[in-house]
């Protein structure tokens, strides 16, 4: 009989759960006590419940030898002996076990397990994961493999601590890793130089400020990239910034506020792509995981550098960054355009012999050479002065009229987010149980796990969003002056969208305000 005929035959049978966590192992992959191996053993019994839940079938014993190497053959094992026992008796019908290898590690014990099941076919024996089935030969001699093979043993224990290392994630627990940057050895307490470094630039980025010139600046300050073996054989001891990535990684660390990641030894393994960290914050409940050290900014400022850092990268992509655009040299460059043409106006120096080079530098002026009509030109800081006025005026404008009840809520999909979760799992268990078909549910699981990635998203949108509105105006008046044409001109570029400068007529004249005609964003 197989085991999907007793789930539904009108007598459901009496089983036995084995609970079993390996002697030391817990300790070494991270529990800081045995009181969390306990929960461990815990989670084995929930995991099982559940399964047993699932196939219909009843819960009669069980057996937990927690702590107890199963390698050992002068130790005994009292629950697994009992479970042998009773097996025998007929008081139970059945196992769950979590893998072979917590059930038998020695070949006598896996042989001793499937004589029973030889002898009565109407006993039922599934382990959750490995996929054995003991009521048939071929899940009988996968059993003998799965608990007696070495190998199989190194691929089951990476499993464990991968499911272990999760479970400790959601629980707020760290588990080892160098020292991130930011923080002090203890993993917990800031690092007074680093963290502030860490925050100011955080801060600057929504604003403009781009990853290479915080790399530049950290570089000044002495942050340096450590160098590899290779590299000191090839160019000796000399310093070096760090890598573009690595600042970028540094930045988006969900860490930094708080917040709890967690990144599969698969992922880790990937050195040459540094993982986007911010896709594997742990959520619960649909809130993300805090974790117990010291956070460097707020969760807003995180989410608000993560999401210019993204929409950089996207438009970068999507190549929108178009040349002109990107010149940071210049505040009007790719913003201001031709009044006769609507070309973009190039920032172009006087000559030198100019009397206009000692007192401007610069002009902004339509260029032939680059396809425009070459009909315009103006004075470069004069339509500077002028756009900046306009500009700061109307922000001090609009901060005067933003209602307090405008404030945005990055929690409103929290409660779905936790939903879908919970969705997640109940297709789960009705796959377990072979209640739809593994297509089905993952159908099912991938709609599920799009939707919840967008609601992600979203959140993090919005909370960047709320950041920008309660802070970066009022910032942004009171820094503005300290603030690179970069920077300055990322903000204004927010609501202005173009700067016309219409023609004013042959022959040298004063500058003309009312010939520059401001397109603000709408
Ligand atoms: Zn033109």
């Amino acid at each position: 009989m197989s085991p999907r005929d007793a789930a539904t035959s009108a007598n459901p049978p009496v089983v036995g759960l084995y609970l079993r966590v390996s002697e030391d192992k817990s300790l070494k992959a991270g529990a800081a006590s045995w009181r969390e191996v306990g929960e461990e053993v815990a989670a084995q019994q929930d995991e099982l419940e559940g399964m047993a839940a699932g196939l219909g079938w009843t819960v009669g014993a069980i057996y937990n030898d927690n702590n107890t190497p199963a390698t050992d053959p002068f130790i005994v094992r009292k629950d697994f002996e009992q479970s042998l026992l009773d097996l025998e008796t007929g008081t139970i019908q059945g196992l769950l076990f979590y893998h072979s290898d917590r059930l038998a590690r020695l070949e006598y014990d896996a042989a001793r397990i499937n004589r029973l099941y030889q002898m009565n076919a109407k006993l039922v024996g599934l382990s959750f994961s490995g996929g054995v089935d003991l009521s048939q030969p071929e899940g009988r001699a996968m059993f003998m493999m799965q608990a007696t093979m070495g190998g199989m043993e190194v691929a089951s224990t990476k499993r464990r601590t991968t499911r272990k290392n999760k479970r400790l994630a959601e629980k707020g627990v760290m588990h080892g890793a160098p020292r991130p940057f930011g923080w002090a050895d203890d993993r917990e307490t800031i690092h007074p130089v680093e963290s502030k470094d860490l925050a100011d630039a955080t801060r600057a980025v929504p604003g403009g400020k781009k990853i290479g010139t915080i790399r530049k600046e950290w570089f000044e300050k002495g942050y340096q990239k450590k160098q590899t073996k290779k590299g000191l054989e090839r160019y000796g001891e000399r310093a070096m910034p760090l890598d573009h990535s690595t600042v970028e990684a540094i930045l988006v660390n969900p860490r930094n506020c708080g917040y709890m990641t967690y990144l599969p030894q698969s992922e880790r393994r990937d050195s040459k792509k540094k993982p986007w960290m911010p896709d594997y914050v742990v959520y619960k409940d649909g809130k993300p995981v805090i974790g117990p050290w010291q956070p460097i900014v707020t969760p807003d400022e995180w989410a608000a550098c993560v999401e210019a850092i993204k929409t950089r990268k996207e438009r970068r992509k999507k190549g929108l960054n178009k040349p002109h655009e990107t010149s940071d040299k210049y505040l009007l460059s790719g913003v201001a355009r031709c009044g006769k043409c609507m070309f973009p106006l190039t920032a172009n120096w006087y000559s030198k012999q100019s009397p206009s080079y000692e007192r401007y530098g610069y002009r902004y002026a339509c260029l032939s050479t680059l396809g425009g009509c070459g009909g315009v030109t103006r004075v470069g800081p004069p339509i500077e002065e002028l756009v900046e006025a306009a500009f700061l005026e109307e922000v001090r404008r609009s901060l005067g009229s933003v209602a307090k009840d405008d404030e945005v809520d990055e929690t409103v999909h929290d409660e779905r987010i936790a939903e879908i979760e919970q969705e997640i799992d109940e297709v789960n268990e009705r796959r377990k149980s072979k209640r739809i078909t593994l297509t089905r549910a993952l159908d099912l699981m991938e709609e599920l796990e799009t939707e919840r990635a967008e609601l992600r998203d979203e959140r993090q949108r919005l909370m960047a969003s709320k950041l920008q509105q309660k802070t970066e105006y009022p910032t942004l008046l009171r820094e503005w002056e300290k603030y690179s044409i970069a920077e300055k001109k990322y903000r204004l570029k927010q609501d202005i969208r173009a700067v016309i400068v219409h023609p004013q007529g042959r022959g040298r004249r004063p500058f003309n305000p009312e010939l520059i005609e401001i397109e603000w964003s709408t």
